[in-house]
């Protein structure tokens, strides 16, 4: 194994917070956790408390980080919208690189019970909606006014709701005489 952040071939079997059984690189002090072992530690885990952690989390504009045992490029991945913290994830190794630290970060964000979920496509495309949505809700506040978005916003859940929704639509659409 080849350490993705420092380079380093040193790596101890650990069990992180929690008793999560993961490689830990002796140099930096990330954590290479497969998917496999971490599924079977969910599957049998005491409740873990979410320790107090104030430390640094990873940059977003770090280099892109080669996996430790297939050799290819990582994929950094969004953990939330609203959280800088990134994971580098190999889909060929099927396992994640921690950074010192973001384990604790994860704990934090109660999401450390979430890790295979957080890595799938799913989550990652429902991240991607929820930030293009959020965009454009942006975009039309600025463009008819926070009030006007409000009773739009109300207007379209409620055309939502309706049986005949597009005959309304069809209506609001028609030009009056
Ligand atoms: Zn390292």
């Amino acid at each position: 194994m080849i350490c993705p952040a420092c380079g380093s071939r040193h790596f101890a079997p650990v069990k992180i917070e929690g008793g999560l059984p993961a490689e830990r690189c002796a140099d930096c002090q990330g954590a290479w956790v497969e998917l496999d072992r971490y599924r079977s530690w969910r599957k049998s885990r005491p409740e873990v408390a979410a320790p107090e952690y104030a430390g640094d989390i990873s940059q977003v504009n770090e280099p892109v980080r080669v996996c430790a045992t297939s050799g290819r490029l990582m994929t950094r991945i969004k953990v939330s919208n609203d959280n800088p913290l990134r994971l580098d994830y190999s889909a060929m190794a099927q396992a994640v690189w921690l950074d010192k630290g973001e384990w604790e970060r994860l704990l934090d964000m109660g999401l450390h019970d979430q890790l295979d979920a957080i890595v799938s496509e799913r989550w990652q495309n429902d991240l991607k909606h929820a930030a293009s949505r959020e965009r454009a809700e942006k975009a039309m506040r600025l463009r008819f006014g926070d009030a006007a978005y409000e009773q739009l916003a109300q207007m379209r859940s409620w055309l939502a709701a309706q049986p005949n929704q597009s005959e309304m639509i069809a209506f609001l659409n028609a030009k009056a005489d």
